[in-house]
Order: structure tokens, then sequence, then C-alpha cells
């Protein structure tokens, strides 16, 4: 931040990696700026701490390059502000320059098929949140207490989800699983975890190292039917053959494993080309009834076929998207995203991440599409007249808002990471009130 020179206000809303990444950007360009990066939980790093599995510490080390921006002097972390709960998005727009939304994209995917209601149907969401402890997550330690398990999706959250399900307890030793929701886990008598994709195994969204990680569990083995797998990524568009041509070598050496006659007891079963089409049961789930699809042009074209799989547990992971909130910025409802073009919302007002181009890419995709949106705010040459900070801190005092700075946010850290134990990296609270106690001063 430069004394002299009049600085740009910018409010980037959500700290998760597409807010971070616009934050750097931003400080990277010769124009001063003053930004505050608000989030609504007291914690930063969004999806990095409360989606990223918790079995996978070593993606959570991206935070390091999030805590460098915290600690440049022309960035304040806000934590504790909700967008429509503690600030309006118009009052956002009249106190800044510039309304940067990184919001993600939250609300699950619906299957809408009969029977979501029952007990035991749980939306990624809601099982992501659960076992990363995310403040307001239900438990789900009933829904889990299950034989056999269905979830639907070929993406890695569907992954994530049935790697946790699969796993031991010495196995959750290292992560940083919430521990109520490891105690339901290895208390459960799961034997069956059913993945099922609708497409086949070369559409499969899924990507190796995660494919690969059923094939080295201590208890549980993949299950995958030989007559599935096609011998070549023939007919895969050229662009995605090298990943595929992973995917596909994994998928023969674990049919050819013979998982079904694996003394390890339980069995996650890879099955493809099905739909959903109904959830079985009078109050609790009791099984799914699959319809079988072909492949026409990478495309699924229900056969007419079906058949059903018994399972207690049902969790739909087929995506996310963003949704709409009274007074909050325009969606798209086809696309589930914020409305927008290139990342322009309107003028001042600019959208990153998963809220402007939806649920795709990895963690990194967002530093590109982050500097894409930048240099157009830049371009746009965003008058600067806005009180930004001091105007956000004034209304935040007169509603006696907490809110939480990125010391408090240190404070948190320091507390969860002294609960930790033997390989337990941390054990994250769960309460906002427990955050908050935790983020004073001694
Ligand atoms: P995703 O990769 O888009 O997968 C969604 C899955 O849901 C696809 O298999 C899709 O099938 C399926 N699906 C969608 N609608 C369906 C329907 N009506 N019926 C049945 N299946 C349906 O999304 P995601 O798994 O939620 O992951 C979101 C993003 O986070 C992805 O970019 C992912 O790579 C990333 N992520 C990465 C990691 C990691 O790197 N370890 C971990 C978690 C998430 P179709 O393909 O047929 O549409």
């Amino acid at each position: 931040m430069s004394d002299d020179k009049p600085a740009r206000t910018i409010a980037i809303v959500g700290a998760g990696p597409a807010g971070f990444y616009a934050a750097d950007a931003l400080v990277r360009k010769p124009e001063a700026c003053r930004i505050d990066i608000i989030d609504r939980l007291p914690t930063p790093y969004g999806l990095v701490r409360a989606g990223v599995a918790p079995d996978h510490q070593s993606t959570k080390n991206v935070v390091r390059v999030y805590d460098r921006i915290l600690k440049n002097d022309a960035v304040r972390l806000i934590g504790n502000v909700a967008l429509g709960r503690d600030v309006t998005y118009d009052e956002l727009k009249s106190l800044y320059d510039v309304v940067i939304l990184a919001l993600g994209a939250q609300s699950p995917r619906q299957l809408s098929i009969p029977g979501e209601s029952l007990f035991g149907v749980v939306d990624c969401t809601g099982f992501v949140n659960w076992y990363n402890a995310v403040p307001g997550a239900l438990d789900l330690a009933k829904e889990v207490n299950a034989n056999a398990a269905v979830v639907v999706g070929n993406g890695n959250v569907a992954l994530d989800i049935a790697r946790l399900l699969a796993k031991t307890p010495a196995e959750m030793d290292q992560s940083d699983i919430d521990p109520g929701a490891a105690q339901a886990i290895t208390d459960a008598p799961l034997t069956d975890i059913y993945v099922v994709g609708r497409r086949g195994p070369m559409q499969a969204s899924f990507t190796s190292p995660e494919l690969s990680e059923f094939g080295e569990l201590a208890e549980a083995a993949p299950v995958v039917d030989a007559a599935v797998v096609p011998e070549t990524t023939e007919g895969v568009p050229d662009d995605q053959k090298p990943k595929k041509e992973k995917n596909l070598r994994i998928l023969k050496e674990f049919a050819a494993g013979d998982g079904a006659a694996d003394p390890r007891p339980v069995k996650v079963h890879l099955v493809f080309c099905a739909s959903p089409v109904e959830i079985l049961g009078d109050e609790r789930v009791t099984g799914v009834r699959f319809e079988r699809n072909r492949i026409e042009d990478g495309r699924a074209v229900p056969t007419g076929e079906t058949f059903e799989i018994d399972a207690q547990l049902f969790v739909s992971a087929i995506g996310y998207r963003s949704s709409s909130e009274e007074g909050g910025p325009p969606i798209d409802d086809a696309r589930g995203t914020v409305k927008n073009e290139n990342g322009r919302v309107e003028p001042g007002v600019y959208v990153v991440g998963w809220a402007r181009r939806g649920p795709t890419g990895v963690i990194g995709t967002n530093r590109n599409d982050a500097r894409e949106v930048v240099d157009q705010i830049i371009d746009d040459k965003v008058a600067i007249s806005k009180p930004g900070p001091e105007g956000l801190d004034a209304l935040l005092a007169e509603r006696a808002a907490v809110t939480t700075s990125y010391e408090d946010w240190q404070r948190i850290d320091e507390a969860e990471l002294a609960a930790g134990s033997g390989g337990r990296p941390r054990v994250k609270f769960t309460r906002i009130d427990d955050m908050i106690e935790a983020a004073k001063p001694d």
C-alpha cells in the first residue's frame, strides 16, 4: 500500500483459493489497492479447509501461499461476516470501488428422483461438511450406520467420500477428519461401498491419483467387472487420452485383482453405466434402483434395463452449483453460476473461481482464472471513490458484529493444532462460538 497514491478499495467475498488468487493478482499490479477478504466463517481458506479431503493433508499445504498474501499490508482478513446476514450485496457495492465475488458453489446438484427424502440419503455438501467439521454440519453418525452404501457420481468428490468410508481408524490417524465422524465410520458395519457412474470408465471425471488409492487400502479391496473395462482408450478425445490411459491402467489392475475374492472385508465396487432412478425404502433407505445406460457419442442413453443394489446409505456426489439469495448477486440458473460475462457481473462487480465458471478444475485452476479477471478490473479503470475498509468497519460496529482478523485466526489455528495428538495434525472447532472464544488474545 502506498500512502501518497490513492488506493482502489476492493472487497473480495470468500476466503477460499479463488479469493486469495484474486488478492494475489491485485497486489502484484502497480495500481495501489486496499483489499478486504471477507468470509462467513471465522476461519480462512474455503474449500482447502472445508472441501479437500481430511486425509489429503499435503494438498492443504497451499495455505502457506495464502498466508503470505494475508501478510501483505494491503490485505485484511475479516472473518465471521456473511454476505446477506452482516452486510448486504448492495451495501458492499456502495462501500467498495470493486467487489469480487469468490463465493464458490456450495449447493449440491440434485438428482430429483423418488426417495430423496428418506432417512439415509445425504448429499455431498452434507457429507463433506460433516467429515471436515464445518460449523453447522449435521451429525451423520446414524446415517453411516449401514452395511452397504451407494455413492452416486464419478468425480473426485465421490471417490473422496467412498475412500473415507472405507478407511480404518489407523488410516485416518494422520488426517484432520472430525473425530466424531471418524468414530462413526469406524463403528459402522459397512462391508460394501458402491461408487456408481452414469457413464463408462473412460468418461469418468475422477483422476488417477485418487483412483489408485483404492488399491492401497488396508481393509478394503476395489472390485471392478473386467467386462466393463475397455481394452484401449479408442474414441477418447486426444486431449483427454493421457489422463484416461492412466485411469484405464489402474482399472485393468483392479479388474485383474479379483477384488471379490480378496480377503479384505470391505469391498469398494466401481460400477459404471448406471443411473439411479429410485431410492427404495419406507422411512430409511433399503436399496437403490438403477437403470443401465449405454454410451452413444460419449452420452449416457438409458436402456430400460434395471437392477437394484441393497444399501442403507445413499450419497449423491454429482457436482455443485451456486444458489441464489434474496438481494444477492444474480444467478444463472441453467449453469448454476453467478451471471457473468468473462468474470464481469455488473459495473464494479466481478466474479472468480467456481462461482464464475462452475465447479471444475483443481485448486491451481483458480490462479489463472483470477488473473484474467483482475486484468479486466485494471482495464476497466474503475474509479477510486468509495470508503472501503473504514466504511465496512463503521457499518459492522453499528451492527455489533463479532469479526475475526488474521491474528484471531492464528490463535484459532494454534488452539486447533494444540488439540491434535499422535499423527493427527489438528482437531477442528465445529462451533463458531468456540472459534470466537479461541480467537481472544490471552
Ligand atoms: P465432477 O468431477 O464434475 O463430477 C460429478 C459427477 O457427477 C460426474 O461423474 C457426473 O457425470 C456425475 N453426475 C452429474 N449429474 C448426474 C446425474 N444426474 N446422475 C448421475 N451422475 C451425475 O464434480 P465433483 O466430484 O463434485 O468435483 C468438483 C471439482 O472438484 C472437480 O473439478 C474435481 O476434480 C475437484 N476435486 C478435486 C479433488 C482432488 O483433486 N483430489 C478432490 C475433490 C474434488 P457426467 O460426467 O456423466 O456428467
